[in-house]
């Protein structure tokens, strides 16, 4: 018996980074002219809302809050997707403005408006390595902010 050294590796590149306090933290783009916010990060320095080229690299808080959610229940077509079913999948609106799509840690139940926040956690098997991806669960501080 050999012993495998497991590695971990992200499901993309450049999706996030860790950042000096230790913590992931999701990459993008905001445009220094029009403040437009987008993720993921553009490879390419053009704004598509007003086509400057402006861009620079941010990093995002990681929190935000569930605009909508649903179930999936099957495997999705393509055989890109390669994660457990079912999972739970929906909007996030990011607290700098920009809405993304992801999977979310439905545990506790989230509900829509629900405050949440980014985790780093194992999509995946794949030969030696565990293959990383981010999702959203329920923040874990909840004190007094709702309006
Ligand atoms: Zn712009």
């Amino acid at each position: 018996m050999t012993t495998i050294e497991r590695k971990t590796i992200p499901v993309m590149d450049g999706l996030w980074q860790l950042e000096t306090d230790g913590k992931p933290h999701l990459l993008g783009s905001r445009c220094e002219a029009c403040g437009e916010v987008f993720f993921p990060r553009k490879t390419l320095n053009f704004c598509m809302n007003c086509h400057k080229e402006s861009l620079e690299e941010i990093t995002f808080s990681g929190k935000g809050r569930v605009l909508m959610l649903t179930k999936v229940e099957r495997q999705p077509a393509g055989g890109f997707y390669k994660g457990a079913v079912p999972y739970t999948y929906g909007i996030v609106q990011l607290d700098e403005g920009v809405n993304i799509f992801s999977q979310l840690i439905d545990e506790p139940a989230l509900s829509n408006d629900e405050r949440v926040e980014m985790v780093v956690v194992k999509l995946y098997e794949e030969e030696d390595n565990d293959v990383m991806t981010f999702k959203f669960k329920a923040e874990i501080i909840r004190e007094g902010d709702k309006g």
